[in-house]
């Protein structure tokens, strides 16, 4: 049955050669939240997985790790973090750049309230070079909290996020992964 739910997923995903830019193949997970099937198999198989683990907030990436973050932590009875793009939060905040593979960016995350022994899942729709996630657990780690897992639909595995996430003690899980 997993196996299933994890086709139907797949099948959603959407792949666009040379977008945004030459070279990139972007995965575009828009069709699987439009698709209330598979939307809710994989936020099932996310819950299924993260019911077992302690923790206390879900921290989602702007924008479409809000859609994921979302819903799991709802369906787990948890709270939400958002880390969103630079400019957008009232702060106090804390900051961090990141490099892309097509340009660079700057997460944030809130910073008013202690966070000490805060335990955090970080979601994302996809794990590419890992810069993204890296800043996350980053800005998670700075406002005191403690990151358990970071964890995306889909991992690009041949541009190695995953290992720039393990180095530095991060655990990863993705639903899927493509070369
Ligand atoms: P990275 O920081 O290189 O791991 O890139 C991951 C972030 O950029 C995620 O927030 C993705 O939404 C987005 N992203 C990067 N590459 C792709 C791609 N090939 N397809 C879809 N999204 C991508």
């Amino acid at each position: 049955e997993e196996i299933h739910a994890l086709n139907r997923i797949k099948r959603k995903i959407r792949e666009i050669k040379d977008w945004p830019k030459t070279g990139v193949t972007f995965r575009d997970v828009c069709p699987l939240f439009e698709d209330p099937k598979a939307f809710h198999d994989a936020i099932d198989l996310l819950r299924d997985r993260y019911s077992s683990y302690q923790f206390d907030v879900v921290a989602g990436v702007e924008a479409r790790g809000f859609v994921i973050g979302a819903a799991l932590a709802y369906s787990l009875g948890k709270g939400f973090l958002p880390l969103r793009k630079e400019g957008k939060l009232p702060g106090p905040n804390l900051s961090k750049a990141y490099q892309l593979e097509y340009g660079s960016s700057t997460l944030e995350v809130q910073n008013f309230c202690p966070r000490r022994g805060l335990r955090v899942v970080v979601v994302d729709d996809l794990l590419a070079k890992g810069g993204t996630l890296e800043a996350a657990c980053f800005l998670i780690e700075s406002c005191g909290g403690t990151v358990v897992e970071a964890s995306v639909l889909v991992e690009l595995s041949s541009l190695r996020g995953k290992e720039v996430l393990e180095v530095r003690g991060w655990k990863v899980f993705s639903l899927l992964k493509y070369d």
